[in-house]
C-alpha cells in the first residue's frame, strides 16, 4: 500500500504572523533564560547547567508562551550556550559588563538563528509524523516557480519554504522516507474529492474551500494538501 504524508505550503498572512509571533516568543524565552542564568557578581554565580536551568524555567516558559515543547527547550539551550560562551571569556579575564546581553542581542538580531531552529523543529515534526504513519514519501509542492506564482511573497517566506524542503530532505533518508515534488498548479482551486475534481477559482474563499459543483466544504489548505498527495499518487511511475 502506498501511504503518503502531505505538506501544503501556503503563504497566508495568518501564517506569516504566526511565524513572526513564534520568533518573538522564542527570543523572549532565550532572553528570560539568559537573565535567569546571568550574574554580574561573578562567573561562578552564572548558571550554565542546561538541565538545571531547564528544570527551573521550562514549565514557566511553556505557560508564558504558546511555543511547542521543542522550541522552548531549544531557546533555553541556546541561551545557556550563549551564557557559557561569555563565562568562558570571563574566566580568561575578558569581561564586558554587558557581554551576556550583547551575546543575546546578537541572537535576536540574527534572525536566521531562530528561524533555522524553527524550521528544523517543523521539519522534525513532519518527518516524525511520516515515520509514525509508515509513510514512504513526503510530497511537497514544487517550489521552483514560487517567485512567479507568489510575487508578493517576501524573501523570508521563500527562504523559509526552501529551507524546510531542504531540511526535510536531509532528515528523511536515514528514516527510510523519500521526498518528492509535484507541480503545484490549481491545487488550491481543484476539488480534492476523488469522485469530483471540479476545478474553479470560485471554489476557494480564503481559508475555506467550497466546491461549487457538489458543495464539498473543507479547510482550503487541507484540500490543497490532499490534491498534492493525490497528484503524486496518480503520477505515472
Ligand atoms: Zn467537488
Amino acid at each position: 500500500m502506498r501511504r503518503t504524508a502531505v505538506v501544503k505550503l501556503a503563504v497566508s498572512d495568518e501564517q506569516r504572523d504566526a511565524l513572526h509571533r513564534t520568533a518573538e516568543q522564542y527570543l523572549y524565552c532565550a532572553n528570560r533564560t539568559a537573565d535567569y542564568c546571568w550574574s554580574d557578581a561573578s562567573y561562578t554565580e552564572c548558571k550554565t547547567n542546561k538541565r538545571q536551568v531547564r528544570d527551573a524555567l521550562y514549565s514557566d516558559l511553556r505557560e508564558e508562551t504558546d511555543l511547542q515543547a521543542q522550541l522552548v527547550q531549544a531557546a533555553i539551550k541556546r541561551a545557556v550556550e550563549a551564557i557559557k560562551g561569555v563565562v568562558e571569556r570571563w574566566k580568561k579575564g575578558q569581561r564586558g559588563t554587558q557581554a551576556a546581553h550583547n551575546a543575546l542581542l546578537r541572537l535576536g538580531k540574527r534572525e536566521e538563528v531562530w528561524r533555522k531552529q524553527y524550521i528544523h523543529t517543523v521539519a522534525n515534526e513532519i518527518v516524525t509524523e511520516a515515520v509514525e504513519h509508515d509513510c514512504d514519501v513526503i510530497v511537497f509542492e514544487d517550489l521552483s516557480d514560487i517567485r512567479e506564482r507568489l510575487p508578493h511573497a517576501k524573501w523570508h517566506h521563500v527562504w523559509t519554504f526552501r529551507r524546510l524542503y531542504e531540511y526535510v530532505s536531509y532528515k528523511t533518508p536515514e528514516q527510510g522516507v523519500s521526498v518528492e515534488e509535484v507541480a503545484p498548479s490549481y491545487t488550491s482551486q481543484r476539488c480534492s474529492r476523488t469522485d469530483c475534481g471540479f476545478t474553479h477559482e470560485d471554489n476557494r474563499h480564503g481559508e475555506r474551500f467550497n466546491c461549487q459543483e457538489r458543495g464539498y466544504e473543507v479547510d482550503a489548505d487541507y484540500n490543497g494538501a490532499k490534491n498534492i498527495g493525490l497528484r503524486y499518487a496518480r503520477k505515472p511511475t
